[in-house]
């Protein structure tokens, strides 16, 4: 139970009411030196059936990240929403409505089907859209977009007729992957495969005359119900085993056909026997093979993979009963050779799992090497850039692999194909306007019934969005912001949708790249490793994260888990820890708000050591995050700024300052350590804005601000490196290293001897050189203020006082003086008892780890766990001894 939960929507929700109200979330003006530059990301349109998963949080905050950073460094910004509509998905999900109140879609018809899409796409549409609200996203709602809006259906029909003109679209017939229970073709990278156990039936295939006195040729098969449409057997030309029979025939069984025994070079002499039964119209390997060979094709099943009229018994049968049927059938002939088990892997329907049959039909096809080169290309010479890079290849390889791609679909929901045919006199063409009568003959005509594939209309997305339907490259948005700057994807798309937006702009858009620079987003996976899924109930829900953590805590904790690999392990306390470091900056805003009495703005300056140091931390810190950016490393952002912001900001300048805040401090130099927070806290916000937008916003409203401040944080400059680089000290930044170790030192030797606080104690120092005495020394009194140092000496050659206890720095050694706090004699003993017990422990662990009996029959995370406790007791022991030795 979550007894104090924070309503974080409550304090979000308006926040992001007043940046949408402001206008921040629509084309922003620019400002500064970039003013004149644009900066846009298309964000890749969700289907209209999905809800926030993983992928969306992690990938969505990368987009806002970019765009929100972008927007501060005076870019003219806009990141463009909308949805998809998602063909096959949403059809599945109206189909399953209509079913539950017993309604059929092929009784209502097309048109009210459509009507049905539609109403859906009205009441669950836009629950996607609000998540991506709810997490604080700065996309442009004002103009939303949908890929079947009119100027986007325009833009799709306008692209097929351009290709159908230039000849790079074209109807044919060929093996399509079909499911038969969605009665419709899936394109390959669209299919799953699953490993069966399944069989290998060896068939006898009588010879028509026999040869040597041989009388059958032997072929084997994972489908013997495809026999039916056998029209040759194959052999490999160079299989001496079969050379004489190349020419013959053989009698097909039940249902007598004559076939020719044919040589290809396709054949894996390998495989079952040699010989290969070929069935052009099933299987696209046999496709190839009868070309070549000239064989007819036999389609033996409809699209529901029932056997079509003319096989007897066999007609009508689904693809399971038939193949049953026609095994037995051989059997009682005597024809059934032998079967072996066999495990294959098959393709399955992404939508419904069925099984998918290779099936020849008449389809739409798109003739990618036409347009493969070019998007290829522009990624060779760098024109787009894959971040992480190895991407690179993993696209050009897809590329190269790229065969013509079926872009028909047997659905209703969609884009219906713009052909138009007279089945009075035969005319047909494609055409952007809607077609009633033929031009030839005035009869009415009809539009084909085939919608495209949803990918044909997502690769117009990055530019019919902006204009491109009715003024081409001439509309505003296209001349002054095309190609956008990034794209952020997950990597399952990359050739689906990444490389076809490449082809598809390169044809429509003047040879110009849609982006510039891709970043392949690491996939999330579970805790335990495996993909997230409902079966297996190990997933994650945005939804709850951001209850549970803020938008803010989801969005870091996401990207702090964020490196170059290719999947990521989720874990929630990245979350939590993101959490804490917002309620971290809450916590010193707050420190530094209630310390502004009489505060006067105007210009920070770096008076004094650690004033110098923050601002020479901040300029290495800001030049770091930008170089990330720059990379696309956003755990390396991530984790700049959670370092910098707690380790150093809040744990040591916040400590140094306190005395200068003080009542009875010098008023003057009280307002120089206000400005100076003030500004560096207004830094911290800027840096950590484009990953925590909403705390940071709601801090800066409570921030005192200049008169030409920006209204809101989202608007705010960003930090500006080169300025900032004055700031670097490196004598600054190595004063307050030495004071953050000796104070470190003190605060450790005194929680390890239990000496109170309020306990002040002499402290040694033995520095490198005299450089480091003198930077140290001079910083005495920050040294006093925080450690309750009695007395300090700073030397070169120090030496260890008697009684004293030693802490090893980076340069330098401390010796902090426990004499008259610490009996050494009977810290001395007790250590040593403890010591031997530990040294027994360890050896008992021991004595088992290297036992072999033991090793080769415990389970591996016993074993596992008693290594651990091992390493655990060696650590203590070289801690105990290392304490033994400074109690000399
Ligand atoms: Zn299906
Ligand atoms: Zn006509």
């Amino acid at each position: 139970m979550r007894m104090t939960q924070t309503d974080y929507a409550a304090m979000e929700r308006p926040i992001f009411e007043a940046w949408k109200d402001a206008g921040y979330f629509q084309r922003t003006p620019g400002f500064g030196e970039h003013a004149g530059e644009s900066y846009t990301i298309v964000i890749p349109p969700p289907n209209i059936t999905g809800v926030l998963h993983m992928g969306h949080a992690l990938n969505d905050t990368i987009q806002d990240a970019c765009i929100r950073r972008a927007r501060m460094r005076g870019f003219q910004t806009r990141w463009i929403i909308g949805t998809d509509h998602a063909g096959i998905s949403t059809q599945t999900k109206v189909d399953k409505r209509l079913a539950e109140a017993g309604i059929s879609r092929l009784e209502i018809g097309r048109e009210a089907f459509v009507g049905e899409c539609y109403k859906w796409r009205e009441e669950y549409g836009t629950t996607i859209v609000n998540q991506i609200k709810g997490m604080g996203c700065s996309c442009d709602y004002s103009d939303e977009h949908f890929t079947l809006e009119p100027s986007y259906v325009r833009a799709v029909r306008k692209l097929f007729v351009d290709w159908y003109r230039d000849k790079l679209i074209y109807r044919g017939k060929r093996i399509v992957n079909w499911c038969p229970s969605c009665t419709t073709a899936i394109a390959d990278d669209e299919a799953e495969y699953v490993d069966e156990a399944g069989h290998l039936w060896y068939l006898r295939y009588p010879l028509t005359e026999p040869v040597d006195g041989l009388e059958y040729l032997v072929v084997a098969t994972t489908r013997p119900e495809t026999m039916l449409g056998d029209t040759g057997v194959a052999v490999n030309p160079k299989d001496e085993r079969f050379g004489h029979l190349v020419g013959r025939t053989v009698r097909l069984p039940l249902v007598d056909r004559e076939i020719p025994i044919f040589a290809d070079w396709h054949v894996d002499t390998e495989f079952g026997t040699g010989c290969v039964k070929v069935t052009p119209s099933h299987d696209p390997n046999d496709w190839a093979m009868g070309e070549k060979a000239g064989l007819p094709r036999i389609n033996i099943f409809d699209e529901t993979a029932h056997v079509v009229e003319g096989y007897g018994k066999f007609s009508g049968m689904d693809r399971d009963e038939a193949r049953e049927a026609v095994v037995a059938a051989f059997e009682e002939l005597g024809l059934l050779d032998h079967v072996e088990d066999h495990d294959h892997s098959v393709m399955t329907c992404y939508r419904c799992h069925t099984k998918l049959e290779p099936w020849e039909s008449e389809q739409w096809f798109v003739a990618v090497d036409g347009l493969k080169e070019a998007a290829a290309r522009v990624v060779e010479d760098g024109s787009i850039q894959f971040h992480p890079a190895r991407w690179k290849q993993v696209y050009l390889d897809w590329l190269a692999n790229l065969k013509d791609w079926c872009i028909s679909r047997q659905l209703w929901w969609g884009h219906r194909i713009p052909m138009y045919y007279c089945d009075e006199c035969g005319w047909e063409d494609a055409s952007v306007d809607e077609i009633e009568v033929c031009p030839a003959c005035g009869a009415p005509v009809r539009q084909d019934d085939d919608v495209l594939d949803t990918w044909f209309s997502s690769q117009l997305w990055p530019f019919a969005t902006m204009g491109w339907t009715e003024e081409g490259m001439d509309a505003p948005q296209m001349r002054t912001a095309y190609p956008t700057q990034v794209l952020s994807t997950a990597r399952d798309i990359m050739g689906l949708w990444v490389a076809r937006m490449v082809m598809a702009s390169m044809y429509c858009c003047d040879n110009t790249i849609p982006f510039e620079d891709v970043i392949i987003h690491p996939t999330v996976m579970a805790a335990d490793g495996k993909p997230m899924s409902k079966s297996r109930g190990n997933g994650v829900d945005p939804l709850r994260l951001m209850e549970d953590y803020g938008a803010d805590g989801m969005r870091f904790g996401l990207l702090m888990q964020v490196t170059g690999a290719q999947d990521m392990k989720f874990n929630e306390a990245k979350l939590e820890s993101s959490r804490n470091f917002a309620n971290k900056v809450k916590n010193a805003s707050r420190f530094v708000l209630m310390n502004l009495e009489g505060y006067e703005p105007g210009a920070p300056e770096p008076v004094t050591p650690a004033d110098r140091w923050i601002f020479s931390r901040l300029a290495r810190v800001v030049a770091a995050v930008d170089a990330a950016y720059d990379n696309f490393e956003f755990g390396e952002i991530t984790r700049e700024l959670y370092s910098f912001v707690w380790n150093e900001f809040c744990d040591w300048y916040i400590e140094f300052s306190k005395a200068r805040l003080a009542a009875d401090a010098d008023p003057a130099d009280r307002a120089v350590c206000q400005r100076n927070l003030v500004f560096v806290l207004g830094q911290i916000l800027r840096l950590l804005h484009p990953i925590m937008p909403f705390v940071t916003e709601q801090v800066y409203g409570e921030m005192p601000k200049d008169a030409d401040a920006a209204p809101m944080l989202i608007v705010a400059a960003w930090p500006d490196a080169g300025e900032l680089a004055a700031y670097v000290d490196e004598d600054a930044e190595r004063a307050i290293a030495m004071v953050c170790e000796v104070v470190g030192a003190v605060r450790s030797t005194r929680a390890r001897y239990g000496i109170s606080p309020k306990t002040a104690l002499p402290v040694a120092v033995k520095v490198a050189d005299e450089a480091d005495a003198a930077l140290l020394i001079a910083q005495e009194h920050l040294v006093r203020q925080l450690a309750n140092v009695e007395e300090l000496d700073v030397a070169v050659e120090a030496s260890k006082p008697a009684e004293s206890a030693v802490v090893l720095g980076t340069g330098l050694e401390v010796y902090i003086v426990l004499a008259g706090h610490v009996d050494f004699a009977a810290e001395r003993a007790r250590l040593m008892k403890e010591r031997d017990g530990v040294a027994k422990d360890a050896a008992k662990f021991e004595k088992k780890l290297s036992n072999p009996g033991f090793l080769a029959k415990a389970a591996p995370e016993i074993v596992e766990k008693d290594r651990a406790k091992l390493a655990d007791l060696t650590d203590k022991l070289a801690r105990l001894d290392a304490q033994i030795a400074e109690l000399g």
